[in-house]
């Protein structure tokens, strides 16, 4: 079996630091508004900090989206 040659994700959430997702092979099915930030190779590439046109201050993912506990956090408890 040839090994998947697909890049992996760098996987950071919108509203907590969590880093436990950068790397993953693919995009979890729980997290919600996942949006490509960046390639990969960006990523990987140091941030011009001079540059006017910062993404945002978490230079080093791929994606970003919103995780399951902080989709708990957004929505409130839920109504049962
Ligand atoms: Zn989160």
């Amino acid at each position: 079996m040839p090994r998947d040659p697909s890049p992996h994700f760098r996987l950071g959430c919108f509203h907590c630091d969590r880093e436990d997702y950068d790397g993953v092979t693919e995009l979890p099915k729980d997290w919600t508004d996942i949006t490509e930030v960046q390639t990969l190779e960006q990523a990987l590439t140091p941030v011009d900090f001079t540059a006017p046109t910062r993404l945002n201050i978490f230079e080093w993912q791929t994606h970003l989206g919103v995780c399951p506990e902080c989709q708990t956090e957004d929505e409130g408890p839920a109504v049962t």
